[in-house]
This record gives C-alpha cells, structure tokens and sequence, in this order.
C-alpha cells in the first residue's frame, strides 16, 4: 500500500505556502525535498557523533568512520554493486563525470581516439569530454535522436570505430523523461570492447537499478536528487577499470606513504577520494537510500508512472500544448511550450500560483538545438507528488493560456 499522505508528512517543507498558495513543488528533476529521517540524521550526527574519519584512534572518529562505511555499504547494495572498493564518494553527478573524464583520458586515450555520448546529454556530461577534447585532442561522436526523443540506434552503432574508447549516455533524460535502452547499449558498445558510462542522475531516485544486470562499467549519481542531502555523489566503477585509473586529486587519505622523491596512493576506493570526504552527507545519503529502499523502488517507480500517464493526460487536453518527449519508454519529467507563450512568462506566472517548475535550457542547449527550440517549461515528479497537485499544473496552465489569449 502506497500511503502518499503518510509519506507526505515526512518531508514537511510540502505544508508550507508560497505567496499565500500551498506550495506545489514539481521541480524534482532539479532536486527533491529531504524527508525529516534524513534531515534528523544529518543533525544527530553533528550532535553526537562528529568527527574527522578514517585517522583517528579515538572514539568519536571510529563511530564516524563507522558510519562512513556503512554508508558505502549501503549505496553498494542499492545498486548492487559487487564490492564497496567499487563505490566512490563524490560531490555529485557532475564531480563524478569530471572525475572519470579526466582519470580515463589521461590514461586510456591518445590524441584522435573517440567518446560517444548523445544529442539529449546534460552539460555536465558534454564539458568534461570537451575539456578533454581542448587538452588532449580526443574526439566525441554524438548519437542522433528522433522526433520523438529516441536515440537512433543503428546511427549509434555506426559511431562505433577502432579510436572509440568510451561510450557516456543518459540513463534517463533530464527534459524529455526518455528512459534509454542502457542496456542493450551497454551490450553493443562491449561487442566493440568499449566501456559505458551511464550518468544515472534522473534514473537512481524513480526505478530500481542494478549496475551488475545492466552491466554498466561506470554509473553515476547525485545525493541530492534522490532525498539525500546537497554536496555528496557517487561513482560507481568495474573494479579492474578503476584499478588501471590514475588517481584524480592528490591530499589527505588518497596516499598510502608520501616522502617529497616518492608517493604511493592508497587503495580503492579511498585512491579517488583526496581531502576529509563529506562523512556527514554520506549518512544523509545512506539514510536516504534506506528510505527509498523501505518504500520499494519498484513501487516508487509504478507510482510515478501512474502519475506522469495521468499528468500526459491530462496536459494533452489543454489547447496549444506541445509536450517534447514521447519516448514509449518516458520517466516522470515533462518538457513542453504552450502556445507562443515564452516558457520563462509560464514559469514565473505559475509561480505566482504556488507551482514551483523550471524553465530555461535545462543545462541541455545541444538538445534545444535539436528541438529547435530555446527552452521550455519542465514538471518534473518525486515519490511525494499527487493527483491532485497534477490538476493544480493543468489548472495553473490553463489560466495562464487564458491571460495570454486575451491580452
Ligand atoms: N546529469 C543529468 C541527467 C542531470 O539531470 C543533472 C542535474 N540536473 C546532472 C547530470 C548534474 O547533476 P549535479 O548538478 O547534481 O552534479
């Protein structure tokens, strides 16, 4: 049984109002609210059991290197991960694509050797791959889509060719709810003995995920997307291709023995993660897992679905509407433009009525490209969205259509 109005009383920031009107918050894409079993979390921790991991003897320091790991422990089993030498701790999706972008060009491609990634990525996994481009000559080849938001997939296996050394793609698109084939992608970029990268950003918070299934070599993901706290990510990577990896930053617990001739770096994971590593956010994140994990990820995922067909519905019905993005396979992410209405006037008058949405580029300018478009508005879902806060939108839409035909 999915009991949304007991849920809805753990994450108490859903009660308050905004200009007067309950807050209807449908920008989940951008990042979802905490549940109070995270936030008393995080707060307990500070109250009683802070200090610096991992290089202490005394008490305090063991019970927070306790937690830490048992975090690691925790985000192995969400998504099935072999081992916790597997599980890297970062600041979020964007550090992680960063972090591997940097390690594997340095040490796996030459000057003219190709990354694929698609038309649909997010900046985060465009820029690290162009930085690299700029320093080290290497190529990206981009997958096409369709009209509908489907990447084509006999184009992407005519990217493939001998200089191809990674392929890097969206598990779930973050503005048109596309949910990829990864692992048939997977399964064609190991064909050609190249190594996936899935960003797993819009894909870890609404369906279960099981990086051993999927095969994935590398998957990646934010803490705060999925009711975990800001500032804490993770990469997760085949430990053989993460052993052949460089470290990435050097500094404290990333060493096994420094002397000013000679450094040796410690073992994984703790060779990726330079600097006192954000211990408080990883219980914050763990904790969040479990709360999802309690709830079932397979139920949150029927929810959500059942939702977002209703919300497809339902927002069809409204005159002018063009929804961009119609995947047969789609998330709870719904991209659209109504009428000439421009997508920021949609958004801020909106607002005005209680309903947090986003508007803009959505961090994808290459997709808009392809859509031709500069932007649209985005209602993005969470486990605590309702039925009702749907009928909110398409009420809120409506009036807003309205003013516009008659001004
Ligand atoms: N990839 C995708 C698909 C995303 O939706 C986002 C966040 N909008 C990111 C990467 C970047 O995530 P973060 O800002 O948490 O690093």
């Amino acid at each position: 049984m999915y009991d949304i109005q007991q849920i809805r009383t753990d994450f108490p920031i859903l009660n308050r109002t905004v200009y007067g009107k309950p807050l209807v918050y449908l920008d989940n894409g951008a990042t979802t609210q905490k549940p109070r079993q995270v936030v008393e979390t995080i707060m307990g921790e500070y109250y009683n059991t802070n200090a610096n991991v991992h290089r202490g003897v005394h008490f305090l320091s063991q019970q927070a290197t306790e937690l830490h790991e048992s975090s690691r422990e925790t985000v192995r089993r969400f998504i099935n991960a072999r081992s916790t030498n597997e599980i890297v701790f970062t600041r979020g999706t964007t550090e992680s694509i960063n972090l591997l972008a940097a390690t594997f060009c340095q040490s796996q491609m030459q000057a003219g050797d190709e990354v694929i990634i698609s038309t649909m990525e997010h900046h985060s996994n465009i820029v690290p791959w162009q930085l690299q481009a700029m320093q080290r000559g290497i190529v990206l080849r981009v997958i096409p889509m369709d009209d509908e938001g489907n990447l084509l997939q006999d184009e992407y296996e005519h990217l493939f060719s001998p200089k191809t050394k990674l392929v890097s793609i969206a598990h779930v698109s973050n503005v048109l709810g596309t949910v990829n084939p990864v692992r048939e992608m997977i399964a064609a970029a190991h064909a050609h003995g190249v190594p996936v990268l899935v960003d797993g950003a819009q894909s870890i918070p609404h369906m279960p995920v099981d990086v051993q299934a999927l095969d994935a070599d590398f998957y990646v993901f934010s803490g705060h997307k999925v009711y975990g706290p800001t500032g804490v990510g993770v990469l997760y990577g085949k430990e053989d291709l993460l052993d052949k990896l460089p470290p990435y930053q050097g500094g404290g617990e990333m060493i096994q023995h420094v002397s000013f001739e000679r450094t040796t770096f410690n073992e994984l994971p703790f060779k990726f993660e330079a600097g006192t590593p954000d211990y408080i956010g990883t219980t914050g994140l763990a904790k969040a897992l479990d709360y999802v994990s309690a709830l079932g990820m397979d139920v949150i995922a029927a929810y959500e679905h059942e939702l977002t067909q209703y919300a497809l519905r339902r927002l069809e019905e409204i005159p002018d509407m063009r929804i961009f993005g119609q995947a047969p396979e789609r998330g709870g992410v719904i991209s659209f433009l109504v009428g000439r209405i421009h997508h920021f006037d949609m958004g801020t008058l909106l607002d005005r009525l209680g309903i947090a949405v986003r508007t803009g580029h959505h961090c994808a300018q290459p997709l808009m490209a392809r859509l031709g478009i500069e932007g649209t508005v985005r209602a993005s879902f969470g486990l605590y969205n309702t039925k009702e806060e749907v009928d909110a939108l398409v009420a809120g839409i409506d009036r807003v259509r309205r003013m516009f035909l008659n001004s």
